[in-house]
């Protein structure tokens, strides 16, 4: 269903209407996608509310035409639907390193521990899967079957019916084994709209091995039902994490997201199909890249990663002008945003009140080829050299000549272009100064 919205934005990219009754008519359509994908219907109007508003007030940057603009609005309001800019962390802070996977029967439990396996072997990691699932006779042999697969190794007992037992003696055995990430499949016994007695199961077994995370598996096609299971679940674990899985499956994957993105709790991964190595970690950001199709737009993503970049630099430029200095760090962002966006009053145009600061862009116009030298002269110096400029002597000049390929001349160049943009800083400082006390605020 969410892959609607790629036909969506190219439509509007290519459309004939005017932007007003485009923008009218790409929201009508975002809100029926996503209440067909079963997003809740308050985040939808919050979500279109925050569209609307921001389409009407938000002027887009010179190069970038309000059509353009517009999409990335959406980018941004539908990444924060579903969580934002969180990246989560998926590779442990010790080890050997726990993981306990609990969720209602048939979630994708044991599928998702051999994937999480075999996603950690990849990246070098030692893991061991464990099963305790003493409910289910085959339990047992499916994730002995697919420890086989992709060879990692595992520990279980058939004939025994006390998980914590079993889960106990399997950590010792994984630990001997000298494996470094420990991967524990439970039964997970319930059905739907029993939370209390799966948060019950997870407390005892947990309490037994001790898990440095415990991660919740939510099948995707519960849709926004997902919301109370993640809330109860958050609040019951400060170590949890959450996998949704099956989202190749059903048409509700963007209600659950959403859903579970809303009460905070942070999404790990996400299973896109029944093979092991369907398995992904869950970055919104990316995931909404590619459900509004952005891939197949590189121009588009090429603008949006240098409005990116150079939001960066502003942040940064807003700081060196407040404290009158600049850092060789800054110029380097600086010069590699000119080559992309054009000259420094250019860029400070894009932030709000800077551009009231005048620029001389004639001093300050260096060519493209000395960009480059410039770049790479200021990657070939040391922490301390970035750290205190002052200390770059002549034989420091010397080395970083030979390590960027440039000569003494061109270093020194440079070193006189940052002494020239740091006392353009201090100046702007002054002025900055002088605006607020006139109580101008920038
Ligand atoms: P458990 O009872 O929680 O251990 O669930 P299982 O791991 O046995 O999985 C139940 C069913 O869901 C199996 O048929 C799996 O192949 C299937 N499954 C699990 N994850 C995914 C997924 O991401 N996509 C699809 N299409 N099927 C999945
Ligand atoms: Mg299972």
């Amino acid at each position: 269903v969410l892959e609607n919205l790629k036909k969506i934005v190219s439509d509007f990219l290519r459309g004939k209407e005017p932007y007003e009754i485009a923008v009218e008519n790409f929201v009508k359509e975002l809100q029926k996608t996503l209440l067909r994908a079963d997003v809740n219907v308050k985040l939808v109007l919050e979500l279109t509310k925050n569209i609307r508003e921001r389409a009407l007030k938000e002027r887009p940057p010179p190069y970038i035409s309000k059509q353009e603009w517009f999409i990335k609005i959406v980018y941004d309001e539908l990444s924060s639907l579903f969580g934002g800019d969180i990246k989560p962390q998926v590779f442990p802070v010790k080890t050997p390193y726990i993981i306990m996977l609990v969720g209602v029967q048939g979630s994708g439990k044991t599928t998702t521990a051999a994937k999480i396996a075999y996603f950690y072997k990849r990246y070098g990691y030692r893991p061991c899967l464990i099963c305790t699932d003493t409910y289910r006779p085959a339990a047992y042999e499916q994730l002995y079957q697919l420890s086989k697969q992709i060879d990692v190794p595992f520990c279980g007992d058939p004939k025994s019916s006390d998980p914590i037992d079993i889960a106990k003696k399997c950590l010792s055995y994984c630990i001997n084994n000298n494996t470094n990430i420990i991967i524990i499949d439970t039964a997970g016994r319930h059905g739907y709209g029993e939370e209390e007695y799966l948060l019950k199961e997870m407390q005892d077994i947990a309490k037994a091995v001790n898990p440095d995370e415990v991660m919740l598996i939510i099948d995707a096609s519960i849709g926004q039902k997902a919301y109370d299971l993640a809330l109860r679940f958050h609040s019951a674990t400060p170590i949890g994490s959450i996998v949704i899985t099956k989202l190749d499956g059903t048409a509700k994957g963007g209600g659950a997201l959403s859903a579970v993105a809303a009460t905070k709790a942070i999404i790990k991964f996400i299973g896109t199909g029944e093979k092991i190595p369907e398995l992904e970690v869950f970055d919104p950001r990316r995931f909404v890249g590619r459900i509004l199709g952005l891939g197949d737009l590189p121009t588009l993503i090429d603008k949006l990663k240098s409005i990116e970049r150079s939001s960066d630099l502003e942040k940064r430029l807003t700081k060196a002008i407040a404290t009158g200095k600049i850092s060789l760090v800054d110029l380097y962002l600086q010069i590699q945003t000119m080559r992309k966006l054009g000259p420094l009053s250019k860029i400070l145009q894009l932030i709000p009140g800077l551009s009231l600061l005048p620029v001389d862009d004639k001093q300050l116009k260096i060519s493209e080829e000395k960009m480059d030298k410039w770049l790479a002269i200021i990657n070939s110096m040391t922490y301390e050299e970035l750290r205190n400029p002052n200390i770059i002597d002549k034989s420091r000049i010397n080395r970083i000549a030979i390590g960027s390929g440039t000569t003494a001349d061109d270093v020194k160049e440079l070193l006189k272009y940052y002494e020239l943009v740091n006392t353009m800083i201090k100046n702007m400082k002054r002025r900055y100064g002088l605006l607020r006390k006139l109580g101008i605020d920038l």
